[in-house]
This record gives structure tokens, sequence and C-alpha cells, in this order.
């Protein structure tokens, strides 16, 4: 198995268009990243793929999109405004500061190597603030949202009348967060600026625990499903002193990230806490009206809670393959055929206008269906490095020979096999490949 670190993965990322420094022709924005072209078609895929296993294949998840930006007391209801803080140290000697829960070592500064120099521990609040409309006061201030459940939670009563939904059932949501992280870092794997994939999943209390254990296990087969290397994940339950204000239990799916095991996603059970809150606090009764028992209760929430910026970045780490062809290193990025930001390449041998034509005009029709390159620079073998490097699950080359018998090479990433298909039957053989 090939060994991995953070800068192999951050210098490919950087190189080939995965992940660009936020504002870097400005010096760049520390804890912020932009999404190149090969990097945005991860992300997407990997949103895609979580959409189709939570939503699009269930016939009890719904969908929504609420704003980034909701009133203040959303997050004073959900005691975000209280608890979501980080313990925070200064070091006296060279003024950096420290998330003191993630410190190897409690008394010593991992930036200057002094030890006994930090602060006492002061609660830090995670939430951004801004000001909505023209003047800066308090009564304009608001949050940008640290997760996106709560627009779930609050969208609970619209959600389940106008879709007429019973329990259990679950409402989805994809969206940006923004935590103000102490200490961001370990290239995407903490930013200030990311994406969540959250699910609340609404059930009567006495289900709670079947549930939490259903999504544990359904969670943890999708990271499997899409390829990621069983031995790179693990399932960590919580101990009761590290569970959230408003969790029973939690668990997490971790990733052995090259710094070691680090949280996925969290999987957690949330009660009927933040239901429950936002009555309290809005004066809606936010309780579930059962027909069959003629009860009225707070349905548990089961939560499952992944990064879709996290996952996208351990995707690219578990997918890294260095191998050995012909005494030569050969870099293939093995990403599930779903996950491949490009699906096909389209190479002519040469920049000869004979091979571009046919190439251009198989690029239009496999564009159709999938996201295709088509690649006329430098040579081929080089040009088979960058694919492989960049995850294209196959090479279709277009040669001299393809004028005369109207057939091209397709090549695979992962087998480098070659095989010689006509022209006109490229869809239904890729199709039939594609996974
Ligand atoms: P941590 O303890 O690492 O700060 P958390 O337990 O607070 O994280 P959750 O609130 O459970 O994280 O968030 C759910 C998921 O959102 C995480 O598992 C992670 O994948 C993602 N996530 C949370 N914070 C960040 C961040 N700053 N950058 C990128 N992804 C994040």
């Amino acid at each position: 198995m090939t060994e991995v670190t953070l800068d192999t993965i951050s210098n490919l990322a950087k190189k080939r268009g995965f992940v660009f420094q936020s504002s870097e022709i400005y010096g760049g924005l520390r804890s912020a990243y932009d999404y190149g072209p090969l990097g945005v078609e991860l992300l997407r895929n990997v949103k895609a793929e979580w959409w189709r296993s939570m939503v699009q294949e269930r016939p009890d998840v719904v969908g929504l999109d609420s704003a980034v930006i909701q009133a203040r007391q959303v997050w004073q209801a959900s005691g975000h405004e209280e608890f979501f803080t980080d313990p925070m140290v200064e070091c006296r000697n060279c003024h950096s500061r420290h998330r003191v829960d993630k410190l190897d070592d409690p008394d010593r500064c991992p930036t200057c190597g002094k030890t006994g120099e930090f602060t006492e521990p002061r609660q830090f609040n995670l939430m951004f603030r801004t000001h909505m409309g023209p003047v800066d006061s308090e009564e304009n201030m608001v949050y940008l949202r640290p997760e996106t459940a709560q627009g779930i939670f609050i969208n609970f009563e619209n959600v389940r009348r106008t879709n007429r939904l019973k329990l259990p059932f679950g409402i989805a949501q994809i969206g940006k967060s923004f935590r103000n992280e102490i200490t961001p870092g370990q290239f995407v794997f903490r930013t200030r600026e990311f994406e969540q994939m959250e699910m609340e999943f609404f059930c009567r209390p006495g289900e709670a625990d079947e549930w939490f254990q259903y999504w544990l296990d359904k969670r943890f087969q999708w990271y499997v499903d899409l390829g990621m290397r069983p031995e790179n994940l693990r399932l960590r339950h919580h101990d009761k002193d590290e569970l959230s204000h408003y969790s029973t239990s939690t668990a997490d799916v971790e990733y052995r990230f090259p710094w070691g095991w680090d949280e996925l996603e969290g999987i957690a059970n949330r009660t009927d806490f933040d239901l429950k809150k936002h009555s309290e606090h809005s004066g809606e009764d936010l309780r579930y009206f059962d027909q069959e028992s003629n009860e009225r209760f707070f349905p548990y929430v089961i939560e499952p809670a992944a990064g879709a910026t996290r996952t996208t970045f351990a995707f690219l780490i578990d997918g890294y393959t260095e191998e050995t062809v012909n005494d030569e290193t050969r870099v293939v990025m093995k990403l599930h055929h779903r996950l491949a930001p490009y699906k096909i390449a389209v190479l002519p041998l040469s920049k000869k206008p004979e091979l571009i034509e046919p190439a251009e005009r198989v690029a239009a029709e496999l564009r159709k269906r999938w996201i295709v390159e088509l690649d006329v620079t430098q040579s081929i073998g080089r040009r088979y490095r960058r694919q492989d490097e960049i995850g294209t699950p196959f090479c279709v080359t277009i040669d001299f020979d393809s004028l005369e018998d109207q057939a091209a090479t397709v090549r695979d990433r992962d087998t480098m096999d070659q095989e010689r298909v006509s022209m006109d039957g490229l869809t239904t053989y890729l199709a039939g490949k594609l996974v």
C-alpha cells in the first residue's frame, strides 16, 4: 500500500487544479480554499453520491436547501450562542493561539516549542458574525450558520405538513457552513468555510437506539461502497464527557489520515433537544401528532453529519497510489468511477487536423453523457500519466489507423489494458465499463 503524506496530496491537488489557496494572488487567505476544474467535479460527485444514497434511493427522506443566514434566535434556541465554543489558550512567548483539546502536549506550544507559557483556557465562540442591512448595530447582528442542521429543525413543520410525512422520516441538506476555527489546518481538512452533508432522521423516541445503529452501519458502508479502503476506516464511539450538549450518544466514522485517525462524519442521537428548544423559544408547537396512538410528542432525531469538503479530501488521499511499471513509478488516483472528475479523456495521437477532427467528433458525442477532456498537448505517454494522476478511468486514443478502421484504442486506468473499439460503438462500450 502507498504511504501518502499531506504534502504529496496538497502538491498534487494544487499542481493538477483540484484545490487552490483562496485569494492566492494576494498572498493567500488561511483556511479558505477554492476548488479548481477537477476539484469542483470531484466535490460535486461526492455530494451527488451522498444525495443519491440519502434522498434519491429512499422512500423516507426528502431534501431541503435552507438559507445560510437565519434569525439570531435560532442560534440562541439551539444553544450555539452559549455553548458552541472551543477552549483556547494563547502562548505568552509567541502569541500564537491554540485549541486546547487538539494539543498533543497541553503544556507545550507547538509553534515556538516553549513549555509552561500558556494562558488559562477561555471559551471561544466559533460562530462568524455579520450584520444584516446597512446599520452595524447589535440588533442587526446575525450569524453565518455553523451547521446546516438548524435550517432543517426550523423547517420541520413546513416540510412535514407540505409533504404529508409520517414518522419515521428524514430531511437532508447539503450546504456551506462557517466556523471561526481557532486552529484550522491540514490543508482542506479543517477550514473556516466548508460544506456539510447532513440528514436529520425523525423517529419515535423508543426507536431511536435502533435507528442510531442503522445509520452507523449505513453511513460506514457508504464510504466502503465508494471504494475507500476498509482498513483506513473505523467507527469510534464518544465517551460520555465528549458528547455535545444535545447528544446522548455519538459515534464518528474516522479515516486514517496521514497524521492519524480523524473524523469524517459524526452520527449523533440528538434526542428531542432541538425541536423542544425551538418550540419553547418560538412559541410554535413542533410536536408530532401520531394518529395511531392519538398522541402528540416530540420526535427523537438521529443525525448523520458528514463534511463534503473533508470527505472529498479523504477520497483523494485514499485514491493516491504509486505503482512500479517497467522500473518507473506510475502515480494513479484510483477513484471510484462515479467520483472521478473526468470519466474519459480523448487523445488524438498527433495534432494533425485529420486526427483532431474525429477526436472532436468522438468527444462531442461522449460529452452527451459524461465529463470528457480532449487533450492534444505533449506526448501520448505524458498525457496518459496526467490522466492516471487525476483519476480518469478511460483514455480513448485516436491514431492514424483510426482513419482506416474507424476504431479507437480504449485504455483502462487501473489495468492499463488496451482494447480496440469502433468509434460508433464507444458510448455503448464505455457505458458498460463505467460503474
Ligand atoms: P471537530 O471536533 O473536528 O471540530 P465536530 O465534531 O465539531 O468537528 P461536527 O459538528 O460533527 O464536527 O460536523 C460534522 C462534520 O462536518 C464533521 O465530521 C466534518 O466532516 C465536517 N466539519 C466540521 N468542521 C469542519 C471544518 N472546520 N472544516 C471542514 N469540515 C468540517
